[in-house]
């Protein structure tokens, strides 16, 4: 099966991103969300990231039309229909996916790969809920997904070679470096990444320094681009505790239990950057 037309759902930071690569690297796109005004502010948001790479000299005019003019949008799951590929990017609740991914499977064809950006839902979990387990995998994208380069391409226990090599192969043709992960909790990214974020909340509960001492010392000592408290505020606190506790309950580990700091932060509504405050202060 040769992949031309790829639905994207939900329409919100990653699944706007994941929408705009793929019509830049020549696919159409279906962009579904549950609301005309969230299908476009994702729009509004392709369309300034497009401006910006026109300014960059990246890409023509004329190029922006031709990748605008491959997006379809809709607020039904009724085009999944004619999707060859979908990879489903809305709200981070086993609920709400697993309720999407029991209507894709009623209404894709047989032979569609459905794929979820989750960050940390279990994949294999995802594809219980629908008649062909084996067709189902994690397609994890960083953010933003224009820019970075890596997607994790996570094998559910059912999941195929074929459907893993398939995917793979999309990964590359969208320009992303794909890396095989199995199905644990976090995954690589979120396994490595969050336990470092807690631990840099971890030193700044118990006095060993400031968030800025912290952040300071992971840049210039280390090389990160990003401090991790940072980092922890551009993620969203409630997002890095939501991921702590799947870590904590998935591996049964007490390495894993998160900083009472962040329970906290997250308590207060100090949820970082989408809130103008969390380890830092933002205008
Ligand atoms: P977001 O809140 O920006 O967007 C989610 C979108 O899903 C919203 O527009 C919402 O309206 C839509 N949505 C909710 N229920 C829906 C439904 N039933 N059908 C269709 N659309 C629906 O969230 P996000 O940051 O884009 O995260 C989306 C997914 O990507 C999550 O699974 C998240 O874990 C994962 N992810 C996020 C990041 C990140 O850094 N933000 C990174 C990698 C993966």
């Amino acid at each position: 099966m040769s992949i031309q037309k790829i639905m994207v759902i939900g329409a919100g930071q990653m699944g706007s991103g994941i929408a705009q690569v793929a019509a830049q690297t020549g696919f159409q796109v279906i962009l579904q969300d549950i609301k005309d005004e969230y299908l476009a502010r994702g729009l509004k948001v392709i369309e300034k990231n497009l401006t910006h790479n026109i300014e960059k000299g990246k890409i023509s005019v004329e190029e922006k039309e031709q990748i605008l003019a491959r997006f379809q949008l809709t607020t039904e799951l009724g085009l999944a229909s004619e999707a060859d590929f979908i990879i489903e990017a809305a709200t981070e609740n086993m609920g709400t996916k697993t309720k999407i991914f029991q209507e894709l499977d009623q209404i894709a064809r047989p032979d569609v790969i459905l794929a979820s950006n989750t960050s940390s839902l279990p994949i294999t979990e995802i594809a219980a809920v629908t008649g062909r387990p084996n067709q189902v995998i994690g397609m994890h994208f960083m953010n933003p997904v224009p820019v970075m380069p890596l997607v994790e391409v996570i094998r559910g226990l059912a999941t195929t070679d074929v459907v893993y090599q398939t995917v793979e192969n999309l990964a590359k043709t969208m320009k992303k470096t794909p890396v095989e992960v199995n199905d644990f909790p976090g995954f690589i990214s979120n396994r490595v990444l969050l336990p470092m974020i807690n631990e840099a909340i971890y030193t700044v509960y118990e006095g060993v320094a400031t968030p800025e001492a912290v952040d300071q010392v992971m840049k210039l000592g280390m090389n990160h681009p990003m401090g991790p408290l940072e980092l922890a505020d551009f993620i969203g606190l409630d997002t890095c505790l939501s991921i702590m506790e799947i870590l904590h309950e998935g591996l049964g580990d007490s390495k894993y239990r998160p900083c009472p700091l962040l329970r906290k932060y997250v308590k207060a509504g100090w949820l970082g950057r989408k809130t103008g405050r969390g380890f830092y202060v933002y205008e």
